[in-house]
């Protein structure tokens, strides 16, 4: 039985390279959970093996400054020449709807998110080492040179956000990693100050009664 019945937004971030990406789908692989992805929008150009609407809602540039203009987007931010966001109406019923919603985005747009949304769930994903993440990146293959170099200072200013994180998150295995976050979510969902509301109504008391 769940105390609370609004959904927990649970922010799934850390540097370029990390392995967010592969941590999110090896929490989404585990069993009995509620959780659902939030799908973002990008301008980068679809990879191959990639389905618009799964990985990502590819659209134009233009069309996604005209969604900026509208306000459409829980965050934004622009990544090594790219648009990326959060379509903010379907974060907004999932949540409604009691949904843990998550999203695996870069750390400028969990930033935002946190401004938004204060009792959102941060988590940041760290390498084992530094030196793990610069051969991550420099072996993925489908990026060029420059777009590799650019990653890579981009990770070296990332790592130094970790404290405005509620949770650092290891990932020396993928298992593991997706392990401890969902241990993250279960601990979070028992907290007095998301369940004191409904545990109220539940022994028929109100909160003027502490
Ligand atoms: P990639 O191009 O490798 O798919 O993603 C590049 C970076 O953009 C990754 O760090 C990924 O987590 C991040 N990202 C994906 N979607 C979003 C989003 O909606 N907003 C933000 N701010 N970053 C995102």
């Amino acid at each position: 039985m769940k105390l609370n019945d609004k959904g927990l937004l649970v922010v799934i971030s850390g540097p370029s390279g990390v392995g967010k990406g592969t941590v999110r789908k090896a929490l989404f692989d585990m069993p009995n959970h509620n959780l659902t992805y939030s799908i973002s929008m990008t301008t980068r150009k679809i990879r191959p093996g990639e389905k618009d609407g799964r990985e990502y809602y590819f659209v134009s540039k233009e069309e996604f400054e005209d969604r900026i203009k509208k306000g459409l987007f829980l965050e934004h931010a622009e990544f090594v020449g790219n648009y990326y966001g959060t379509p903010l109406d379907k974060v907004n019923e999932q949540l409604e709807e009691g949904k843990e919603v998550v999203l695996e985005i870069e750390v400028n747009g969990a930033l935002q998110v946190k401004e938004k949304v204060p009792d959102c769930v941060m988590i940041f994903i760290v390498p084992p080492s530094k030196q793990d993440l610069y051969d991550r990146l420099t072996s993925r293959g489908t990026e060029s040179e420059e777009i590799i170099r650019q990653r890579v200072e981009k990770a070296n200013k990332e790592f130094k956000v970790a404290p405005k994180y509620d949770y650092i998150v290891v990932n020396d295995e993928v298992s593991n990693a997706a392990d401890r976050i969902m241990a993250i979510i279960r601990a979070e969902h028992a907290k007095t100050s998301r369940s004191i509301h409904k545990y109220y109504e539940l022994i028929g008391e109100n909160d003027e009664n502490e």
